[in-house]
């Protein structure tokens, strides 16, 4: 079942200009999956904005998210290459669409698992966690394949951010017990659900984000946990607020 889905001819989204920013050339992705702009509440006229590139991040996926044309980007930041772009730069987006979630996905490996993380922090991005990692001794950066972001660090309310080893299709380093980072996609959401509920926005976000990779890998609704329920792990973690009744509800039961 799960080879058939891998293996399935699947609709290919443009990915010409897909480039890595590092070093490593990551696997094209066989799908990209837009999703609604996440500020469905703010003005929905084009503006110009900044946004800091997060770890490779490409111009593709990025003229993707703000729906700008890559060549327009290029121009505003006088930028000759789009296999350069810097890490940290802020670029500038001319006439910006509200910013929309962008999730490739890939046919590469198989994932059999989605665990389900809090940073337990009261603020987060990518960009920040995947330093602190290196920091810590993760040379593949950010540990989590997703992040969603809680509107802190010049990041939106909902953002779905995607890590380095997602787009590298590498193992994570989120949950060291049960083999779960070899087999499953691990999502953190930027907050401490210890002591707070999580925002509507961010559990929309999780929602789409979960529904779309368990539509593309085949997951059952029975193997998206929490990092809590991975077999040998003392952990409160997603917290004690996380509202998995609501979560598990608003999820197709069979993919
Ligand atoms: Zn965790």
């Amino acid at each position: 079942m799960i080879i058939q889905i891998l293996f399935m001819p699947l609709l290919v989204f443009a990915l010409a200009g897909c480039h890595s920013t590092g070093p490593v050339q990551p696997p094209l992705a066989t799908q990209a999956v837009p999703g609604n702009p996440i500020q469905t509440f703010e003005t929905i006229a084009p503006r110009d904005l900044y946004h800091e590139v997060g770890p490779l991040e490409t111009l593709w996926r990025i003229s993707q998210m703000y729906e700008v044309d890559q060549k327009a980007i290029m121009e505003a930041n006088g930028l000759k290459d789009p296999s350069s772009l810097a890490v940290g730069r802020k670029l500038l987006i001319p006439a910006a669409q509200p910013l929309r979630p962008i999730i490739p996905l890939y046919g590469t490996r198989a994932w059999f698992y989605i665990v389900i993380h809090h940073t337990a922090t009261e603020q987060g991005k990518a960009l920040a966690i995947d330093r602190s990692h290196q920091r810590r001794g993760f040379v593949d950066g950010m540990g989590y394949h997703f992040l969603i972001d809680n509107g802190t660090l010049g990041k939106n309310m909902g953002q779905i951010e995607v890590g380095p080893r997602w787009i590298r299709q590498e193992n994570g380093a989120h949950a060291n017990a049960a083999g779960m980072n070899e087999r499953g996609i691990g999502i953190a959401l930027v907050g401490n659900f210890s002591a707070n509920p999580l925002p509507e926005a961010q559990l929309e976000s999780l929602v789409f984000l979960v529904n779309a990779l368990r539509n593309h890998y085949g997951i059952p609704l029975s193997n998206v946990i929490g990092h809590r329920d991975v077999r040998g792990k003392n952990t409160e973690c997603p917290g004690n607020y996380f509202p998995w009744e609501e979560f598990k509800r608003r999820l197709p039961r069979g993919v």
